[in-house]
């Protein structure tokens, strides 16, 4: 729809970027335009407007630039999911594998609280690995993942579809 093409035209790709063969979308020309910013942040947060949640969940690091708005937006608190070894308190964890070699992921042990209804949200989704670590995290602190959402879906890989069988709803602004 329109939405979803007029922040694909802010989207750029990078090709040969982190290395060669990989086309890398780049959302930093998205969120340096005032009105692609607000558009994407509002687009994103519409399906939940009015939908109870409680915290929105940031996947490091493009995760907190929407995670932030979106939380603002939605008047909830925001919870940081990280790469290892950058939270300092006390942390749970959770590994996953990569087309080559191990990532993994940590929380706050005391950033969901049992019952929390949390919203995941990430600049992009891929095969959906990091998606899946990271409601692995918020199930295993007691929270139940109300739906994820993504700028960005690479539909090819499968990743949201891989969400969607984990019995959580996915919400992409574009493919
Ligand atoms: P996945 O785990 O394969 O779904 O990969 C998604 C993760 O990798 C997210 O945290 C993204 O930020 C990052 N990622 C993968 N490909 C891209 C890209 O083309 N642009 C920006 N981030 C990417």
């Amino acid at each position: 729809d329109l939405a979803s093409r007029w922040a694909t035209s802010r989207v750029r790709t990078i090709p040969d970027f982190p290395k060669k063969g990989i086309q890398f979308r780049d959302i930093t020309t998205l969120l340096a335009d005032a009105k692609g910013f607000r558009k994407a942040v509002d687009e994103l947060v519409q399906p939940y407007v009015g939908v109870s949640i409680d915290k929105v969940a940031g996947i490091e690091a493009r995760g907190f630039i929407l995670g932030g708005a979106i939380a603002h937006q939605l008047a909830c608190g925001f919870i940081p999911i990280r790469k290892p070894g950058k939270l300092p308190y006390r942390t749970i964890g959770e590994s996953y594998q990569l087309e080559y070699g191990e990532d993994r992921l940590e929380m706050h042990e005391d950033a969901v609280r049992s019952g929390d209804l949390v919203l995941l949200t990430d600049d992009l989704i891929a095969t959906g690995g990091t998606a899946k670590a990271a409601i692995k995290l918020i199930r295993q602190a007691g929270g139940t993942v109300v739906a994820a959402c993504f700028a960005i879906d690479l539909p090819d890989l499968g990743g949201a579809q891989k969400i969607r069988d984990m019995g959580v709803e996915v919400m992409t602004l574009c493919a």
